[in-house]
């Protein structure tokens, strides 16, 4: 291939990690390299349920993309994709247009809201870091409202989570700690602050093992959150949900609902005609779209089938990161003339959740389960793992979770 121009879109975990490793691996007369995403800075979707609740800053959270990417190699790109042409070989930018040799599509996800009457419109949903800034805004606005009204309003101090899967409990973790810092700074008895989780399933955490899922109901309704399970939403409203368990219809008054039971891939993927299964592109073994063998997808927009269960891998930061380094790889391999290419198999080092700054409980090693401080120290190693993978030691210690003794 004779200096191909090779694309990337999106600088989310998928993205900037792919961009990283070609930027490593490819010499500048080899190719072409250019990265488009919407900002000028990478965030931690993995930390965005922290800034959502205000226990982390939201500039903690995000990355200067400049910080990882030597610009002399890679050319950067703010600007927002609009649409692919795959037949064209081109992307069309809300300023500009750009054509590729070899592209790489790493748009991330958005929320799923399954056509739920009001939640497009009402719901908050922890999708970017714009996303989660409002919903910190939002919540800390409403307590210090509470007290400037004449008739208190109760709606102001209930927060309702839709979802108790691995986000939504991420979530209302995050915010079992930060009320009782947020009642004191605006005066208001930490007893009328209501966090409702309402989830369709039977129990929290489907799918997760039951003694861990017991270990965080008891760990978070100790902090207060209530759960609502076997409870379908069926509508949101600007001042209220309404959910129905047992064949009822049942209302909460709220002015803050947090949607976070389902991602989809980003829509630009079906849109631009892409062949998709559930919206995201069931990509080849080599991480190529079946129809074109010029585009790669990667991260949350690619579906991966696991062979052993017959199941679609769940959308993870885990597996986006080791698919940008197996897609990284084929495409130096393309533009060096290589036609056996890697096939990628993720390697699932295991799961852990957090449930506020100081528990967590996850999987390890297969089977190994792990909860409390174990399981905090050890979210915390994967997170700095994955900023040294991303930035190397100087990443690390500017961005590192390092506060292990006060978990
Ligand atoms: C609160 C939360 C907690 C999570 N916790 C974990 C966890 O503990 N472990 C784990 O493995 N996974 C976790 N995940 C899932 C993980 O974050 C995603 O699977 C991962 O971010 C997917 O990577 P990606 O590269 O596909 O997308 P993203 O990381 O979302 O990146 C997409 C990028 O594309 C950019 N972009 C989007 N649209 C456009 C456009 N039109 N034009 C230009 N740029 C665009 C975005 O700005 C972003 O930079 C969590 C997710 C959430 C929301």
């Amino acid at each position: 291939m004779n200096k191909p121009n090779i694309v990337v879109l999106g600088a989310g975990y998928g993205g900037l990690i792919t961009t990283v490793n070609l930027q490593k691996s490819l010499g500048a007369n080899q190719a072409n390299i250019t990265l488009v995403n919407k900002h000028d800075y990478h965030y931690q979707s993995t930390w965005l349920h922290e800034s959502a609740a205000g226990t982390l800053h939201h500039d903690r959270v995000r990355i200067p993309i400049k910080d990882v990417i030597n610009t002399s190699k890679v050319n950067l790109v703010i600007d927002t994709v609009v649409s692919i042409d795959p037949k064209e070989k081109k992307v069309v930018l809300e300023n500009d247009e750009l054509t590729y040799d070899i592209l790489v599509v790493s748009l991330g996800f958005e929320s799923a809201t399954f056509g739920i009457p009001g939640l497009e419109e009402n719901a908050y949903m922890i999708e970017s870091l714009n996303s989660s800034r409002l919903i910190r805004e939002h919540i800390e606005y409403n307590f210090a409202m509470y007290h400037n009204e004449k008739e208190k309003n109760q709606a102001r101090l209930n927060i309702v989570v839709g979802g108790a899967g691995f986000t939504g409990m991420e979530f209302v973790g995050e915010l079992a700690n930060r009320i009782p810092e947020l009642c004191k700074e605006y005066d208001i008895d930490k007893s009328l602050v209501k966090i409702i989780t309402v989830e369709g399933a039977p129990t929290v955490m489907p799918g997760f093992d039951p003694q861990l899922v017991e270990y965080a109901m008891n760990s978070l309704e100790a902090r207060g959150v209530e759960f609502i399970t076997s409870a379908m939403l069926k509508e949101c409203k600007p001042d209220g949900i309404v959910y129905e368990k047992d064949g009822e219809e049942h209302s909460i008054s709220t002015l803050t609902t947090v949607w976070a039971a389902g991602v989809k891939a980003n829509s630009i993927v079906e849109e631009s005609g892409f062949e998709t299964n559930r919206g995201k592109v069931e990509v080849r073994p080599d991480l190529r779209s079946p129809e074109y063998d010029d585009v790669f997808v990667v991260g949350d927009c690619a579906l991966i089938m696991n062979e052993e269960t017959g199941r679609p891998y769940p959308p993870t930061a885990q597996i986006a990161s080791q698919a940008a380094d197996v897609a990284a790889q084929n495409i130096k391999d393309l533009v060096e003339g290589n036609k056996t290419l890697t096939a990628f198999e993720p390697n699932i080092l295991g799961t852990v959740a957090s449930l506020g700054n100081n528990d967590a409980i996850g999987t390890i090693f297969g089977d190994k389960k792990i909860f409390g401080w174990n399981a905090t120290v050890m979210k915390k190693i994967i997170d700095n793992k994955h900023l040294l993978k991303l930035g190397g030691i100087g990443l690390l210690l500017k961005k590192g979770k390092f506060n292990i003794f006060n978990s």
